[in-house]
């Protein structure tokens, strides 16, 4: 087994597809690149077997000994190489697993772009690429067809056989194709063994084949509705076909309010990519993959797959081959969704390009926007950003001119953008005595409810309490596995830890001092429903959280019954910030605007803008004007005063100098290492002396390593959390830094690590 550095092939001398018996005397020295399942960067090179040479293809998984177990393990076939002999005595395969290449060449190109830029293994990417309903061929089973041998087909009307097998041979040279061996004995009149006997002289041949059993029909389109596109879109529109019809790369920002009518810009511009044939792939949330979402793509198009995380393995596997065979022209879906097997692709979208769904905080650990940006690169089709809250690195590459930026600072139909009153709730009576809802809200509700409006209140803290506090010892109740107080869930009855869902029903009295008596300290979601109920006895009101939302299809239902106008206050997490469009809604009201703003975490002031503005254009979105309430204990925050204002550009504007200042993204870029283990000092030595190595090679290449330190969240699941961060201005130097670093990392015995290449999730 030789093991050889990543730099096995440039991205573009990968072989698309190269099939090795078009090369002459290719079986004897036919090689396999093979990458595993592990984090490992190497490729490694095995011998294919003769027998096996004609079956394989890069994409394709093989079984190949690794390591020093005994059973083989299961790995992808990434590149075949002929003719040249290898340096070294290579091991042999002993297994093609699948028939057919489970990727193409260009996906193929695209993982190893990911492996290299997550810093992860390969085969890591593509083992989480695949999708497990592919790999298992789920919804599929194997059948056996019937014909002919060549030579019987030639002559069988001199050949002397028994009447009945005479019968089955007529039929087989008679039908059209293949046949099942039941449709031939009732096409001939006769049982199965004639057929069994020609078979086994030979005359008579079987070949397997797989079929879906599960079906993906397409729903009946929508009835097709057209909007004139006004002055503003059409200018958005245009930039962006002008791309597609000049088959150019181009990454655009569409940088439109809420409201401003983006969606029917990527509707325009994917009509354009369908008119020449191609596909498009609108990437979203998975929480805007509402049924109003894909009605308003299905009243457009006639071939729109969606991708929602709901799919069974064998409906995953269904729509992967009807995409691959290029029977849909429209792909929308969830982060995933971006590696979807479009023959030929034309476009790629992401709207809310600002959302942090679309990193993927599990290895591997990518963000969707950057692998869009990479497939379009590769393939030269435009990508559409579309937001009304850039990310700062979106926004800066705009800024630099990297990337286009479209702008649309309206709402359609002139309709104004709703003000937002900024409260500060400091010596607001009513909180003083505990509630969540404060005088100035409160009034703002009974107005809306008056007008007949409709309401959203909006708090990022689920449960009834955050905190469960002794009185007697001062201590809050915390989980014994994590470094998280416990948050009361009154409904259900527990305390529940949010970081690993520990939960005790103890809570009469404090575990410390055994005390009676713990009070609530803050509120949740459930809490506020309580204060609403109490406030508003007579209007329905609902709350959507993942308490009360993991049902499938309560999601869809509870905004069914608010769009219908039978519930007047809806209430909830972030799962309801976003993307809702409700004409009737005349108020929103952000509880606690703080909640995000105090989180140690560099993006916290950009997250705080993001929220306030996504929510407040949950309102106006009718004919009916509508308006924001903003409880802050912060009036003065500058990303308050610039959401309040509806000013993106100059909060940009100022974060980023102070970005600049400190050299935060974009102006930099970060690997951040976490080191878990189930004994503190343990972790603390393991992460030091990676964080030695580091420091020894980055000195010389200007790159910094800040760190180790505890992480926020100090303790989670019982293991003891460290972390680093090694940080420089360029993506490429930093990557080659910790790639001929990590070799030299110590040994991690009981202490496991994961690195994340530009993390959104510092806790
Ligand atoms: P965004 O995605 O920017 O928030 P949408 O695309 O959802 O905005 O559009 C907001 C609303 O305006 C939708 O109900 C949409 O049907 C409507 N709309 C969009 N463009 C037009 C237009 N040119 N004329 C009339 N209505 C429009
Ligand atoms: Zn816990």
């Amino acid at each position: 087994m030789a093991a050889r550095q990543a730099s096995l092939f440039t991205n573009d001398e990968l072989p698309e597809n190269l099939l090795p018996w078009e090369i002459e005397g290719a079986a004897s020295r036919a090689v396999a690149d093979v990458v595993f399942n592990r984090p490992l960067p190497q490729v490694f090179q095995y011998v294919i077997p003769e027998p096996l040479v004609d079956l394989l293809q890069p994409g394709q998984r093989v079984r190949a000994p690794f390591g020093r177990g005994d059973r083989p393990l299961a790995g992808y076939c990434v590149g075949i190489s002929i003719g040249q002999s290898p340096e070294r005595r290579l091991k042999s395969l002993v297994e093609v697993i699948d028939r057919e290449p489970l990727v193409d060449g260009a996906l193929l190109k695209l993982t190893r772009w990911i492996a290299d830029h997550t810093l992860c293994g390969w085969g890591q990417v593509l083992e989480s690429v695949v999708p497990a309903g592919v790999k298992n061929r789920s919804g599929t089973r194997e059948l056996v067809y019937l014909s002919l041998s060549n030579d019987a087909r030639s002559r069988w009307q001199e050949m002397k056989l028994p009447a009945k097998q005479k019968a089955v041979v007529a039929a087989l040279a008679g039908a059209t194709g293949p046949l099942r061996i039941d449709d031939l004995a009732e096409l001939a009149g006769c049982g199965v063994s004639p057929i069994q006997t020609l078979r086994d002289k030979g005359i008579v041949v079987s070949a397997r084949q797989r079929e879906m059993q599960t079906t993906t029909a397409l729903p009946a389109a929508d009835p097709r509705r057209d909007l004139k596109l006004n002055v503003l879109q059409l200018r958005a529109s245009e930039s962006i076909l002008a791309a597609i019809r000049a088959a150019e790369h181009r990454t655009f920002l569409l940088h439109g309010v809420t409201g401003s009518g983006k969606t029917e810009v990527y509707m325009r511009a994917i009509e354009e990519v369908v008119a020449y044939r191609r596909q498009a792939i609108v990437l979203v949330p998975e929480i805007s993959l509402t049924p109003q979402t894909i009605r308003r793509f299905r009243s457009r198009f006639d071939r729109v797959s969606v991708l929602h995380s709901h799919l069974s393995d064998a409906e995953r596997h269904a729509h992967w081959r009807q995409i691959a065979t290029g029977d849909v022209d429209v792909v929308i879906g969830a982060r995933s969704a971006v590696f979807a097997p479009t023959p030929h692709l034309g476009l790629i979208v992401l709207d809310e390009e600002h959302e942090s769904s679309f990193k993927q905080e599990t290895t591997p650990r990518y963000h969707a926007r950057e692998v869009a940006r990479e497939r379009a690169r590769s393939l030269n089709v435009p990508l559409v950003l579309g937001t009304a809250t850039p990310t700062l690195e979106s926004w800066q590459r705009a800024v630099e001119g990297k990337d286009v930026l479209l702008s649309m600072p309206e709402r359609v139909a002139r309709r104004p953008m709703p003000p937002v009153v900024v409260v500060d709730i400091r010596n607001d009576p009513y909180i003083r005595q505990g509630g969540a809802i404060g005088r100035a809200l409160l009034q703002a509700m009974q107005q809306a409810l008056k007008d007949d409006g409709q309401i959203i209140l909006f708090l990022n803290v689920r449960g009834y309490s955050p905190v469960l506090w002794c009185r007697a010892c001062g201590e809050p109740m915390r989980c014994p596995d994590c470094d998280i107080s416990l948050t009361w869930h009154k409904q259900r009855g527990v305390a529940l830890c949010h970081g690993c869902d520990y939960e005790t029903l103890r809570f009469q009295q404090c575990p410390k001092c055994q005390a009676p008596g713990l009070r609530h300290l803050g509120t949740g979601t459930e809490r506020l429903e309580a204060e609403i109920r109490s406030r508003f006895p007579d209007v329905p009101c609902l709350r959507m959280d993942s308490d009360t939302m993991s049902a499938r299809g309560s999601h869809d239902a509870a905004l069914e019954s608010f769009r219908h106008g039978q519930v007047k206050i809806l209430l909830g997490t972030q799962m309801i910030a976003k993307g809702l469009d409700f004409p009737q809604v005349t108020l929103v009201g952000v509880v606690d605007a703080d909640t995000v703003l105090h989180q140690p975490d560099p993006r916290a002031s950009e997250r705080t803008f993001q929220l306030i503005a996504q929510v407040a254009g949950r309102t106006g979105r009718g004919d009916r004007a509508g308006r924001v309430l903003v409880q802050t204990c912060c009036p003065d925050q500058p990303a308050i005063q610039a959401a309040a204002r509806h000013d993106f550009i100059g909060f940009a504007r100022e974060e980023l100098i102070h970005r600049q200042e400190v050299l935060a993204p974009p102006f930099s870029h970060t690997a951040r290492l976490v080191a878990r283990g189930p004994r503190e000092p343990d972790v603390q030595a393991w992460i030091q002396a990676t964080a030695n190595v580091l420091r020894e090679l980055a000195a010389p290449v200007g790159v910094r390593v800040r760190g180790p330190a505890p992480c926020q969240i100090a303790r989670a699941k019982t293991l003891f959390r460290y972390h680093l961060q090694v940080q420089h201005e360029s993506l490429e130097t930093l990557l080659t830094l910790w790639r001929s670093a990590e070799g030299r990392f110590p040994p991690g015995g009981e202490v496991d690590s994961i690195v994340d290449v530009d993390p959104l999730n510092m806790r």
